[in-house]
């Protein structure tokens, strides 16, 4: 019967078709949007009106606005409504999703397992995440929320979409945080137990040392002490209580001062208050009250301890009793003074006998006996020297080496040393250049006995080379006087101690007459002239000896 139908009648059918759908389309629009709730259609039975009786116009602007997909499916799975959001979500236009099946927008849905939820009245409301299929976007994580619907064409379903992907962002990043504060965590537990295992490990290694300290401190024969940095005593030995008699409070109520001989105390004080605040070792000797009130002399010595960065911790002290050796010394001092002065009487009569001899009936005394005379004569002087020399060093421990002084001219001086060394050391060669001439407040036997004794070590230790330079120079306020030579020289360490009294350098390879005293005196006559006396030398090449004397 269309087939009769003309061209013209067709093409105004499909004009009506056309308009009836635009028309429709835009009915659905308005629906969508909430603009009618209620619409009136012409039909065979007349004018009917038809009211949306399922949605309201608030609820159906709040569906199409709201964030989630919202969508209606027909018992067969087909979707019958969705919003614009579920479209937008599966990344399709609406016309392209209403009347599609559902299971095409849901990874591993098959219509079966659809029909089954659908099937399924026990669960009106089902939630189950899934992955939704998305057209020209990566799939969606999305949270299914079902409701079954009993409308009164049958069942039917509601299905809510949400986007999970934020959630999965936040989840995971969260999970990766909690990962990461379980592995600090975990550190942090394992750094907490090592700490505590060493500070078990120091507590027992302090608690022994502690112990190996008080051992050791009180059971050595010194008196030991500490001391804080600003010097306030912290702890005394046993051996302290036991030889003072003082108890730990007396001790520390400043009584241990009234330990220290009344003579020393200001000494000691001045010298510890030094270390205090300098940081130096604490060195030297005093006496200390025994409990029978009985003084001793000690020797003290306390060094600081400090930590790795330097800062000092505490001062270690310790007070050695040498009271026996002390009085050794001093017996060996009174011996040596009474043994020289005993010395020298006989010595006296001795030379005033050989001078006797050796002018009595010259003429008729044998040749033989006149060397001989002369020999004594030799050692008689060395003899002399040796007396001399016990004599000044007696004199010195006993602070009385007196001699006057008077301004002298330092050219003769050394001249007549270098005439002296020249009769006594014919082998060896003085060289001395005299220069301008300094004038010194002097005593001119005690430089000479100075000047010749570092004349005579000269070359006395030099075995091998004999020259001898004498020079003189001035060098600021003071006039130098050297003496240099050639010989075996001397170490750093020997320099220290050549002043001292009786020191010798022992050397097996080398030995020569002497005792030890000649530098000693020396110094201490330089001393008293208010010079300085310094040796700079180098071991197998030779030394220089040096005085320094204040000029006028
Ligand atoms: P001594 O009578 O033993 O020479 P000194 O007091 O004059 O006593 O010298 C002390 C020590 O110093 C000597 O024993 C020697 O070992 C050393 N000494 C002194 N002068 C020299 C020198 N010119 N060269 C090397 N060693 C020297």
């Amino acid at each position: 019967m269309d087939a009769e139908k003309t061209r013209e009648e067709l093409q105004a059918e499909l004009d009506e078709l056309r308009f009836q759908l635009e028309e429709a389309s835009d009915t659905i629009e308005a629906i969508r949007t909430g603009m009618v709730d209620a619409f009136v259609v012409h039909g065979e039975k007349g004018h009917q009106l038809y009211t949306l009786k399922t949605a309201d116009q608030t609820y159906r602007v709040l569906i199409e606005k709201m964030g989630e997909g919202a969508i209606t499916l027909n018992k067969q799975g087909v979707i019958l409504y969705s919003n614009s959001r579920f479209a937008e979500m599966a990344g399709l236009s609406l016309d392209k999703v209403i009347g599609k099946h559902f299971s095409l927008f849901i990874e591993g849905y098959t219509a079966e397992k659809l029909n089954n939820i659908i099937e399924n009245r026990a669960l009106s409301d089902y939630k189950t995440e899934e992955t939704l299929i998305c057209n020209a976007c990566p799939s969606l994580p999305v949270l299914l929320s079902i409701t079954n619907l009993n409308l009164e064409e049958g069942t039917a379903l509601s299905i809510l979409l949400t986007d999970l992907s934020l959630q999965k962002e936040t989840q995971h990043v969260l999970k990766s945080k909690n990962e990461e504060l379980e592995e600090a965590r975990n550190v942090a537990v394992k750094l907490n137990n090592e700490l505590e295992d060493t500070v078990t490990e120091r507590t027992k290694d302090l608690s022994v040392s502690r112990e190996h300290f008080m051992v050791l401190a009180n059971n050595i024969p010194q008196i030991t002490w500490t001391n804080l940095p600003a010097g306030q005593f912290n702890f005394f030995n046993q051996r302290w209580y036991d030889y003072t008699g003082l108890s730990f409070d007396e001790t520390f109520e400043e009584a241990w001062t009234n330990v220290i001989h009344p003579d020393d105390v200001t000494y000691t004080r001045e010298k510890f208050m030094h270390s205090i605040s300098t940081g130096e070792v604490f060195e030297m000797e005093n006496r200390y009250k025994r409990k029978d009130g009985v003084y001793r002399w000690h020797l003290n010595r306390a060094i600081p301890l400090r930590n790795e960065s330097g800062e000092l911790l505490f001062w270690v002290g310790t007070a050695t009793d040498i009271d026996d050796q002390r009085k050794a010394i001093e017996r060996k001092d009174e011996f040596i003074s009474i043994a020289s002065h005993e010395l020298k009487t006989p010595l006296t009569s001795l030379k005033a006998y050989l001078q006797l001899m050796s002018h009595y009936k010259k003429e008729e005394v044998p040749e033989q006996i006149k060397s001989f005379i002369v020999k004594a004569e030799g050692s008689l002087g060395k003899l002399q020297t040796l007396v001399d020399d016990l004599l000044d060093v007696s004199k010195i421990q006993a602070g009385k080496l007196y001699f006057s002084q008077s301004p002298i001219s330092v050219n003769e001086l050394v001249s007549v040393c270098i005439e002296n060394a020249g009769h006594m050391f014919p082998d060896s060669r003085m060289i001395y250049h005299p220069g301008t001439d300094f004038r010194i407040n002097g005593n001119v036997e005690r430089l000479e006995q100075v000047l010749m004794n570092l004349i005579n070590n000269a070359v006395k230790y030099s075995p091998l080379n004999k020259d001898v330079i004498l020079s003189v120079e001035k060098e600021n306020h003071h006039v130098r006087i050297s003496v240099t030579d050639f010989g075996i020289g001397l170490s750093p360490e020997q320099r220290e101690k050549i002043f001292e009294r009786f020191y010798r350098v022992d050397d097996k390879n080398f030995l020569t007459s002497g005792l030890g005293m000649g530098l000693y005196i020396s110094m201490e006559i330089i001393n008293n002239h208010k010079g300085k006396m310094g040796v700079e030398s180098t071991i197998g090449k030779g030394s220089t000896f040096y005085v320094l004397l204040p000029l006028l």
